[in-house]
C-alpha cells in the first residue's frame, strides 16, 4: 500500500512529491477511514481521491455539481491513462445507457455522476449491484444551506450510499473553512470519524497587488499588451461594464471573449470552451464565471472592480496560477466601487442572502475588504488573517511588501517594548498584547488606568508611533523570541531568555516594516521573464496542436509548470522525459517523443543554455 500511492503519483499524474494534507488523507482513506479535506483552491484535491481510487478494490463514484468541471476531470484522467467516465445531464440517453452498463461491468475506475441522477431507478440498480468502495463528495460544502452554494440534490448523497451493498469509504472535500459547514458536512453525508485536514490557505505562488489606476481601461490594455502570451480572466462588477470591457479589448484586437447571466446558454458555452481551449485567451465575465472552471493555466486575474467580500476575492483570484507557476492577482480599487457595493447590498431585496448573511453582516464583509485594498501592510498577510490564520507581517511577494516596505532598524522600539513587559512584571501583573499596546501608546483606556498602568515609565513612550506598527513589532519580537506568548486562560506577554541582550544593546534587531506614507516610492512595475521564453513558446504551440487533435484543452495535455520544467531539463531522450513535473508514463508514451524531438531540434539550433 505504501508504496503503490508514489508509483500511481508518477506514472499516472507525474508527480514525485505530495503536496500537504495530500498523503495524510490517501493513506487514512486507504485503511478504509472516511476523510474530510479542506484545501483551497489549487492545493490538489483531486489527487487525495484520485489516488486511493486506482488502490482500491472497487469504483470510486465521484458525485460532482459541475457538468463542465467532471468533463475536465475525466479528461485529464482518461489522458493519464485511467479508466474514467461521466453521468451527467449532457449524455444522450444512449449513451447514458452505455456508460451506465459499462460501469457495473466493472469497466471503470472512477465514474463521476451529477447529484441529480443519484436516487434515479437504474442508478439505485447500479448502486445495489456494483463494487463500490468509495463515495466522494467534491464541491461538499453544497451540502450546507450555510455554503454559499447550496443545492438541494446534495441531500440524496447519504441515501444513495445507503443503498451500496456494503458500506463505503466516504471522502468530502470543499475549499469553504467555516465551522458551520465543516459540521453540516460530517453530519449530512453521515461520516464517521472522518481524517479531517485543513490545510493553509496561503498560495505562495500568487502575487498579490492593489492598484489604482486613473484610468482602469489603460492600466489594463498596458498590462495585457506586456503579457501577450498568458492567458488571464477580467472580473467586472456588472454585465454592462463587463460587455463594455471586452468589446474595449477586442476593438484594439485582443483576443478576449466575455460571460455573464444575460447571454443565452448556447453563447455562454461557446465562450467558455474558446478560453478554456485558448482559442481566446482572455475572459472577461461577471462572477457569474469560474465555479468549477479547472484551467490550470491562467497566469493572471485581474478584478476591474472591488469584489464585495474577501470570500468571494479570494476563491476568484485563487483561479490563477493552479498549476504552481507564477501568477499575478491585481485589483484595481476606486473608492466609487465601495459606495456602488454599498447601494448593492442595502437595497438588496432579500432578507438574507444564501450564506445566511444579513445586511449588516454584509456591510461589515465590505468594510474588510475595503480594509484590504487600503492598507500598506502586507497584502497575503491581510488575507491570511482574514481567514484565521497566522501569518507573518511580510510576505516579500505582494505589491505592498515590494513597494512600501523597507528594512528598520528597531533596536530601540524594541527595548521600550521588553522593559515595558519588564516593568509590568516587576509589578506582579501580565497582559495581553492589546494591553501593552496601550500602555506604550499612552492611551486612556479606563481598564488600563484602574491598573494604574499609567505610572509606568514606559507609559506612552511610544506615542509618537501608529498603534499598528507598535503591534508589529510586538509581533515580531515575539515571533522571535524576543518576548514569548503564554497561552493560559489569556494569553499574555512574557520576557524570555533572550530579552535580557536586547536591554543590554548587544544586538542590533532589524525587520521589514511599512514605510512611513511620506518615504513612499511609486510602486515598481511587477515583471517576469523567463530565460527560455523562445523554448516555451515552441512547446506551447506544440501543445496546442496535439491538444486539437485529441479535442481536449491544452492544459490537459501538458500544465504550464510541466513546459517550464521541460525548458529547465531540456529532456532528449524518453527516460529524461520522465523526470519532468507532471510527466507520468501514459504521457511520456503518448507525447514523449514530439517533445523530446522539438527540445532536440531546439538544443541543435541555440546551445544547452
Ligand atoms: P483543487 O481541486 O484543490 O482546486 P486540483 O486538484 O485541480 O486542485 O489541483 C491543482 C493543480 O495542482 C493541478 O494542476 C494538479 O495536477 C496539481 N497538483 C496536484 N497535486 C500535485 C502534486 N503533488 N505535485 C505537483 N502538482 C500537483
Ligand atoms: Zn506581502
Amino acid at each position: 500500500m505504501g508504496n503503490g500511492k508514489y508509483q500511481i503519483l508518477k506514472d499516472c499524474f507525474g508527480y514525485t512529491e505530495f503536496r500537504g494534507g495530500q498523503e495524510e488523507i490517501i493513506d487514512a482513506v486507504l485503511t478504509g477511514r472516511d476523510a474530510l479535506g479542506i484545501m483551497p483552491t489549487g492545493a490538489g484535491k483531486s489527487l487525495c481521491y484520485q489516488i486511493p481510487a486506482l488502490l482500491l478494490e472497487g469504483i470510486t463514484v465521484v458525485i460532482s455539481p459541475l457538468i463542465s468541471l467532471m468533463k475536465d476531470q475525466v479528461n485529464a484522467l482518461v489522458q493519464a491513462g485511467v479508466k474514467a467516465a461521466f453521468i451527467n445531464s449532457s449524455l444522450t440517453s444512449a449513451k447514458y445507457d452505455e456508460t451506465l452498463r459499462r460501469a457495473v461491468d466493472g469497466g471503470y475506475r472512477i465514474l463521476y455522476i451529477a447529484p441529480e441522477r443519484l436516487l434515479r431507478e437504474d442508478m439505485l440498480r447500479f448502486a445495489e449491484t456494483a463494487d463500490i468502495a468509495m463515495v466522494t463528495v467534491d464541491e461538499a460544502h453544497c451540502v450546507s444551506q450555510w455554503g454559499h452554494d447550496f443545492r438541494p440534490s446534495y441531500l440524496k448523497i447519504r441515501e444513495f450510499a445507503e443503498h451500496l451493498k456494503k458500506r463505503p469509504v466516504i471522502s468530502a472535500f470543499t475549499a469553504t473553512a467555516t465551522e458551520r459547514v465543516r459540521e453540516d458536512i460530517v453530519t449530512i453525508l453521515g461520516l464517521e470519524n472522518p481524517c479531517s485536514i485543513t490545510t493553509g490557505f496561503d498560495r505562495g505562488n500568487l502575487f498579490f497587488s492593489v492598484q489604482r489606476p486613473e484610468r482602469k481601461l489603460t492600466a489594463l490594455t498596458a498590462y495585457i499588451e506586456k503579457h501577450r502570451e498568458s492567458s488571464g480572466i477580467i472580473y467586472c462588477s456588472t454585465r454592462k461594464l463587463t460587455e463594455e470591457v471586452c468589446s474595449a479589448l477586442t476593438d484594439q484586437g485582443f483576443p478576449a471573449t466575455r460571460y455573464h447571466a444575460g447571454l443565452d446558454d448556447r453563447e455562454r458555452h461557446r465562450n467558455q470552451d474558446d478560453f478554456l481551449y485558448d482559442r481566446r485567451r482572455i475572459m472577461v465575465a461577471t462572477n457569474a464565471f469560474g465555479m468549477g472552471i479547472d484551467k490550470s493555466n491562467v497566469s493572471f486575474v485581474i478584478h476591474y472592480n472591488m469584489p464585495k467580500n474577501i470570500e468571494s476575492y479570494y476563491q476568484e483570484a485563487g483561479r490563477a496560477g493552479r498549476d504552481g507557476s507564477n501568477a499575478d492577482c491585481i485589483l484595481f480599487y476606486s473608492p466609487q466601487d465601495v459606495r456602488l457595493n454599498k447601494f448593492l447590498i442595502e437595497n438588496s431585496q432579500e432578507e438574507s442572502d444564501s450564506g445566511g448573511n444579513t445586511t449588516e453582516n454584509n456591510l461589515e464583509l465590505l468594510k474588510q475588504m475595503t480594509f484590504y485594498c487600503t492598507t500598506s501592510g502586507c497584502l497575503r498577510s491581510f488575507i491570511l488573517r482574514y481567514f484565521g490564520e497566522t501569518a507573518p507581517h511580510y510576505c516579500g511577494h505582494c505589491s505592498n511588501c515590494t513597494t512600501l516596505f523597507e528594512t528598520c532598524d528597531i533596536t530601540i522600539d524594541a527595548q521600550k517594548i521588553i522593559s515595558c513587559v519588564y516593568r509590568i512584571a516587576r509589578q506582579g501583573r501580565s497582559f495581553g498584547k492589546i494591553m501593552i499596546v496601550n500602555i506604550l501608546k499612552g492611551s486612556k483606556n479606563a481598564k488600563l488606568i484602574e491598573a494604574g498602568m499609567d505610572n509606568l515609565s514606559t507609559y506612552g513612550i511610544m506615542a509618537e508611533q501608529s498603534a499598528q506598527r507598535i503591534r508589529s513589532i510586538l509581533d515580531y519580537l515575539i515571533e522571535q523570541n524576543y518576548l514569548s506568548l503564554d497561552t493560559g486562560e489569556y494569553p499574555v506577554v512574557r520576557h524570555t531568555p533572550r530579552s535580557a541582550a536586547v536591554l543590554r544593546s548587544e544586538e542590533a534587531i532589524t525587520m521589514m516594516l511599512p514605510r512611513e506614507p511620506e518615504h513612499r516610492e511609486k510602486p515598481a512595475v511587477f515583471t517576469e521573464a523567463p530565460a527560455d521564453e523562445k523554448l516555451f513558446l515552441k512547446l506551447k504551440k506544440l501543445r496546442n496542436t496535439l491538444a486539437q487533435d485529441a479535442h481536449v484543452p491544452a492544459y490537459i495535455v501538458f500544465a504550464d509548470s510541466a513546459l517550464r520544467d521541460m525548458c529547465r531539463k531540456l529532456p532528449q531522450t524518453s527516460r529524461e522525459f520522465l523526470e519532468v513535473s507532471g510527466v507520468g508514463r501514459v504521457k511520456m508514451e503518448q507525447y514523449g517523443e514530439f517533445f523530446t524531438k522539438a527540445i532536440r531540434e531546439y538544443v541543435a539550433e541555440n546551445g544547452e543554455n
